[in-house]
This record gives structure tokens, sequence and C-alpha cells, in this order.
């Protein structure tokens, strides 16, 4: 990290300052991206995290990109509520895995109130195993928010998805304000936020500065900022939308990392559609944290050593056992076990 290029954290940015962010020849954008995070990160540093689906489909949401809305017959399996055990027991097989942190999603507008005893009882038995905890669950009332945070929940991930001008194109079931309202009762519960939104929805680049205004502008910049890159599901109405140039996601990132010094940005959904170029761009512009699926910890997963290949040609060490003060620890133990992987002759070396 470099002391000497330390910029003031703001949350009054402009739309024309943002506008005029994106506009700067690439170079020099990726320069200021890269002074950035070099003056708040570890530049070689990436932290990993996980998901686990406790209620999958079904939603009765319209967001447009999305496989789990009812509305769209994507061919998803549709799953119920996971029993409590066995949520205990992914998060047991979780921990002896190495994780210290579970995070559980679920296909829904908003938690009911017969779901919280479920949902509260998982963040207590996860959190009982010595995990921290993290969940998407949907909107949140005030109540909600103070059961879940009292219950011992660590995180909650809740997006704004892009900007509120281009908002009603893509959800029409729940407004921008409900989503800045969730935001609002989970900070006020006393929980971290992880908050950001998609690219290549159709939306220009105004919007693009629009989502980042938003997010900047929160009174506390969410310590989580998934950038996620549309992945076009067959048979969601975003289905045969037009590729974003991938120089249009890069730029994104950099101003994120601008705007937002000390926020972990995430390369989140759509990654796996991204070529290794791209994705080290992404990291150059100060992108710091991917996304891993559930069954990183449960079963091998293939997508894992194709990262760490990649993290090796870069010289990149995923973010662990030197823990940030906004971070958890169970980064450092999956980490620690995909650098235990790294070892293996499978690995790209590039002394050979
Ligand atoms: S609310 Fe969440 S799960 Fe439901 S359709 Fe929207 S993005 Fe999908």
């Amino acid at each position: 990290m470099n002391a000497s290029f330390a910029p003031t954290i703001r949350h009054d940015w402009t739309r024309a300052e943002i506008t005029a962010l994106f506009a700067l020849p690439f170079s020099d954008l990726m320069f200021q991206a890269q002074s950035v995070h070099r003056a708040h990160f570890y530049p070689n540093e990436v932290q990993v995290s996980t998901l686990c689906s406790i209620k999958t489909g079904a939603c009765p949401e319209d967001c447009a990109y999305c496989p789990q809305s009812a509305r769209y017959d994507t061919g998803l399996e549709r799953e119920k509520l996971m029993a409590v055990e066995k949520v205990i027991e992914e998060a047991k097989a979780a921990k002896a895995s190495g994780a210290t942190r579970f995070c559980m999603g679920a296909a829904w507008r908003s938690p009911k109130n017969k779901d919280m005893p479920y949902v509260t009882t998982m963040v207590q038995g996860v959190k009982a195993l010595g995990l921290e905890t993290c969940m998407t669950l949907g909107m949140l009332d005030e109540s909600q928010a103070q059961e879940l945070a009292k219950a011992g929940l660590d995180y909650y991930n809740h997006n704004l998805d892009t900007s509120p001008e281009y908002y009603g194109e893509i959800i029409t079931t729940r407004t921008y304000q409900d989503r800045l309202e969730t935001l609002s009762n989970v900070r006020k519960a006393g929980m971290k936020v992880c908050c950001g939104g998609i690219v290549g929805m159709g939306e220009e680049e105004s919007d693009r500065a629009g989502l980042l205004q938003q997010l900047a502008n929160m009174p506390e910049h969410p310590e989580s900022v998934p950038i996620n890159m549309l992945v076009k599901v067959g048979g969601t109405p975003l289905e045969n939308e037009a590729d974003l140039d991938p120089f249009d996601f890069i730029r994104t990132i950099a101003v994120a990392r601008i705007l937002m010094p000390q926020s972990h940005v995430r390369l989140s959904a759509g990654r796996e559609q991204m070529n290794e170029q791209t994705q080290a761009m992404a990291f150059l512009a100060g992108a710091n944290s991917i996304f891993y699926g559930e069954k990183l910890l449960t079963t091998p997963n293939p997508e894992a050593n194709k990262d760490m290949q990649l993290f090796k040609k870069l010289g990149i060490k995923p973010e662990a056992y030197e823990v940030h003060e906004d971070e958890s620890e169970q980064e450092a133990s999956i980490v620690h076990q995909l650098q235990e992987a790294a070892m293996d002759s499978m690995f790209y070396n590039a002394a050979k």
C-alpha cells in the first residue's frame, strides 16, 4: 500500500464528475484507479467469497435479468427453503473445509414473518459454529433487519442493480426507493452492506455513472461492491441483449474503485464468460474480490483451479492471512485451500 497517495473518502460526487472519469483516456483512467487502489489495498491480493442458495427460484419479482423469477420459463429447478439442519450441515462441511464465513441466499421478494424464525435460527446455528454470516433475502423492513442483526448476521447483500433512471426498464415490482430503504434498515441495524449492480443490460454509460453515483454517495460506502456483467439466460427478457464492450465494463470497475477507495470491488456474475485478459484488466482497474459458487466448498470445483491458474499467471495472491479490518477470515481459509491446491502439479508453472 502506498500511503503517499491517499485520496479523501467522498460522498458528494456529482454526475458531471463521474461522467468526466468515464470519459478519460483509458490509460489515464487505469492509472488513476491503480493509484487509488494501491493507496488502500495490497495491489496483488484478491479476496474470495462464496454463496449457498438456501431457496432457489419461484421468485414473484420480475427482474428482467433473473432466471429465478417465476415469471420466466428458464428451466431452472425450483427448490423450497432448505431445512435448518441441512443448512447447518452445509455450514459444518464448509467449516471443515476451512471456511470462516457462510453466505446464504434466498430468491424472495422479502422474507415472510413465517420465514423469520427459520432464517434467524440458521444465522444462530451457523454463528454457533464459529462462522461469520452473510445473507441475501430480498427487501427487509426495520424490524426484520434488527431481528437478523440480533441473531448475529454480519453482512447483508442487496443490490441497486442500475441507475434510478434506467431502473424501471429492468424491474417493475419494487422501487428504487424500496431498495434504498432496505439498505438503510440494514445499516441502522448495524450490519455491513454488500451492494452493487449489473452492467450490460442495455443501459447507457450515463446509467452506469448513475449507479456508481448512488453507491458512492451513500452515507457510508458499502463494504463490498459487486459489479456484475449480465449473464444472458434463455427465457429471460434480456436473453438477446447486445454484448457490452469489455472496455466499458473495465471502465465501470475503474470508476467504482476511484469513487469508493476502501470498498472491495467484486467481479461477480458474468466472470465465467470473460476471457483471462479481460479479468486481468479488471484486476488492474481495481477489482479485488471474486465470487465463487456454492459448489466450491462441498465438491471439487474445476473453476477454482482455472481461477488459481490465472492468479498464478498474474502473480495474484488470494487475500488471506492478513485479514483486513472490514473483512472476515473466511477468505483466508478458503484461500488457504486454494493455495494448497496451487501446489498441485496441474497448475500453471510460469518457470517452465
Ligand atoms: S428479487 Fe432476486 S431472486 Fe427475485 S427475480 Fe429479482 S433478482 Fe431474481
